[in-house]
């Protein structure tokens, strides 16, 4: 079973495919960690992260043991990291260098220990349209901008990272407007995906909603 779930930064995404993975045994792809890792890359090398040539070459260079070792630097996450993402993410070339390594995960799933899964759920903005357009259950997850900035401001506090609300929001306002905006794989729901609107619903509503369209699915 393929699940893809897409949408904008903070909605639940992350949270609900870690439910989903986990309840119905599947492997989980986080799909914005392959766009974190050529962004922090580059301006670990103080490389142009602007300059399309020099990060379509980044990213062919990506494996997944680089992008795993990466991960564990202090900016993947934080809003260097997100903006950094963001940049490299709307240069096509680099789009198209990083379409097969996500692609073939769903052809051999793993879970993070090595063992075999028997399909994965994906997170990310171009899943259900792009990466796995014939993946069978298809969600976009999205809440208002307010609600998301505030939930990755808490996040950001309880990490200990320092910011203001304001920073966040502006931050993601303009993620959303380059995400969604951009000639290559924009962000936006797939013709066949439900969409969740989760800004006055908990997690558990959410993975309540998600759980039934996939037991629907599954019968
Ligand atoms: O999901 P996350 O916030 O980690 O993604 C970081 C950035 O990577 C996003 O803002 C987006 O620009 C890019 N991304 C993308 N396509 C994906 C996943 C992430 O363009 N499938």
């Amino acid at each position: 079973m393929i699940i893809t779930i897409d949408g904008p930064a903070a909605a639940g995404k992350g949270t609900l495919a870690a439910i989903l993975a986990n309840k119905y045994h599947l492997a989980y792809f986080d799909t914005g960690m392959v766009y974190r890792a050529v962004g922090l890359t580059m301006l670990l090398a103080h490389d142009d992260i602007h300059n399309q040539e020099l990060a379509e070459k980044t990213a062919q260079q990506l494996t997944f043991i680089k992008m795993m070792e990466i991960s564990k630097h202090p900016d993947f996450r934080s809003n260097i990291g997100s903006s950094a993402a963001s940049i490299v993410s709307a240069h096509p070339k680099v789009r198209l260098a990083l379409l097969k390594m996500q692609q073939n995960f769903a052809l051999k799933p793993t879970f993070a220990d090595g063992n075999p899964a028997q399909g994965v759920v994906y997170d990310g903005r171009d899943t259900g349209t792009v990466i796995c357009p014939n993946a069978d259950v298809k969600l976009f997850i999205t809440a208002s901008t307010q609600v998301r900035a505030q939930r990755r401001f808490d996040e950001y506090k309880q990490k200990g990272i320092s910011t203001s609300y304001e920073e966040v929001l502006n931050d993601m306002i303009i993620r959303d407007q380059r995400d969604s905006q951009r000639s290559t794989a924009p962000m936006k729901p797939a013709d066949d995906a439900v969409i969740i609107d989760t800004s006055k619903l908990n997690i558990q509503e959410v993975a309540d909603i998600a759980s039934r369209i996939v037991e629907k699915k599954l019968k």
